[in-house]
């Protein structure tokens, strides 16, 4: 085998960079899962991934925003190791399952800070975007047109402190969600130079 050079690969061709994983954190209700369609309806390299959850549906909700699951399922999937990261938030699990992207897809999750905590354990390169509010009076009137009770909303709030120092540990980037169609376009162009960097390394200062 030593010898053989048929299976060398051809120094012509450009070297194929590995795909990147790419995480949105944030404060629920900042709108990180329509950024995440957003993103992913503008660039056709990036591959959503879809978590499991335990909650319930909410109102509106289609049923593809995630798949929906009791904990007996959900910890069974633990137990066989089918998840990239699960974390518990707010009483109800949420998981993402190891991804199943085509090759060379850019993976996108949308999760928590702790699931984001073991994406960045396990992949050290992961781009975690952490995504702001314009103001907590925004992230207020989101909760609420999204149709969180009064009681989710509080409690939605009240860890929205906590999430927020940990995502500025995680971040890579910081975007203030203030307009979603500048706010995604900040992300692709982050993406674009992140992939000609990869690509070209020697472009780098
Ligand atoms: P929600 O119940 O509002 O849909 O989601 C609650 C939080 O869980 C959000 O911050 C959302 O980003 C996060 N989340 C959604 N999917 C996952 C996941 O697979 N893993 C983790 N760790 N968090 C997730």
């Amino acid at each position: 085998m030593g010898s053989d050079l048929s299976s060398a690969p051809n120094c012509f061709e450009p070297l194929s960079a590995d795909p990147l994983t790419v995480v949105l954190i944030g404060p629920g209700g900042v709108g990180k899962g329509t950024l995440a369609r957003r993103l992913v309806a503008g660039d056709d390299r990036l591959w959503l991934s879809r978590s499991w959850t335990t909650r319930e549906r909410r109102p509106g909700e289609h049923g593809d925003e995630y798949h929906f699951v009791d904990r007996a399922t959900f910890q069974d999937a633990i137990d066989e190791g089918r998840f990239l990261e699960w974390a518990e938030f707010h009483g109800n699990l949420y998981g993402t399952p190891l991804p199943d992207a085509p090759d060379e897809a850019d993976v996108l999750l949308e999760i928590e800070v702790q699931g984001a905590e073991q994406v960045r354990a396990r992949r050290p390169d992961a781009v975690v975007f952490l995504i702001l509010p314009p103001s907590m009076e925004r992230l207020k009137e989101r909760l609420r047109t999204r149709g969180d009770d009064d009681e989710h909303i509080v409690d939605r709030l009240s860890s929205a402190p906590a999430e927020l120092e940990k995502g500025h540990q995680l971040a890579s980037h910081v975007i203030v969600n203030d307009d979603l169609q500048r706010a995604s376009a900040q992300i692709l162009s982050i993406l674009e130079e992140l992939r000609q960097l990869r690509r070209n390394p020697s472009t780098k200062d």
